[in-house]
């Protein structure tokens, strides 16, 4: 059998350990959204059939053994040594989601009285949706509270355009996190991933990290897990989106009106 078919347990979202209920249902799932037929457009059925051709092997008492035998080849080296201190993946910081490509992000809410303002930052490590929240939230936050002066009001110009476009990342944090991340992928046997999360870092800023990542890409290679494999395993949930800026920029300008028509009517 060849190697490249370790991605099968990864295909279907679960662990080498998963019981054949869990296989099932994980199977279901998938192939549920991944119908020809569901309205997703795109792929002419491809992820369908290698959902399928995963759940044949898998799904099967007999060749879900002979699969596993063919995997036990064991894991050398570098591998190894990952596996043995494996490690939890990082979670979100609000949703608590294990998260592939968790980020530390900085955003602003902008404050202002008169000729005074000021900038209280929100920061954490997030997924993709619950930093797009938190983005969101600080944008809002400045609506209400930064426009009110004049120094003020720009500062909540740029920080809402920075929030919207992301944030600021803590670029040195990001490559530790999903440095921790390649390990713990490797402790579960999830070794698509973990190549796919190397590939990224072997280009860090971070030296020992990127050699330590550009090592492990050719150990896992070694192993059966191509590049190719890997890349296609990620998905890119943190692509920028104008209407996401949208969002950002309405919240803002509507936020303050709220304030003043409240005003307003409390004054009778
Ligand atoms: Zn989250």
């Amino acid at each position: 059998m060849q190697r490249d078919a370790l991605g099968l347990y990864a295909r279907l979202g679960v662990t080498p350990d998963a019981t054949p209920a869990e296989i099932k249902a994980a199977y279901r799932r998938l192939a549920k959204a991944a119908h020809p037929d569901s309205g997703r457009r795109g792929d002419d059925g491809r992820r369908f059939r290698e959902l399928t051709e995963a759940y044949e092997i898998l799904g099967d008492a007999v060749r879900r053994r002979d699969y596993d035998k063919a995997l036990e080849k064991p894991l050398t080296g570098l591998l190894a040594a990952a596996s043995r201190d494996a490690r939890e993946p990082i979670r979100c910081g609000a949703c608590r989601k294990t998260t592939i490509e968790p980020r530390y992000l900085r955003f602003q809410r902008v404050w202002s009285i008169a000729m005074f303002c000021g900038r209280r930052p929100v920061e954490g490590i997030w997924c993709a949706s619950c930093a797009r929240t938190a983005a969101l939230g600080a944008s809002l936050s400045s609506g209400l509270l930064g426009w009110w002066g004049l120094p003020g009001a720009l500062w909540t110009l740029a920080e809402v355009a920075r929030n919207a476009a992301g944030g600021t990342a803590d670029a040195a944090a990001g490559e530790k996190l999903l440095w921790h991340n390649v390990g713990a992928f490797v402790g579960r046997g999830n070794l698509p991933v973990a190549a796919a999360l190397a590939a990224r870092l072997a280009t860090a800023e971070d030296a020992r990290i990127r050699g330590d990542a550009i090592e492990m890409l050719s150990a896992l290679r070694e192993q059966g897990v191509g590049r190719s494999i890997a890349m296609a395993r990620l998905d890119a949930p943190w692509g920028f989106s104008a209407v996401s800026a949208l969002a950002h920029f309405g919240a803002a300008a509507v936020a303050p009106w709220v304030v003043i028509v409240s005003w307003a009517v409390t004054r009778g």
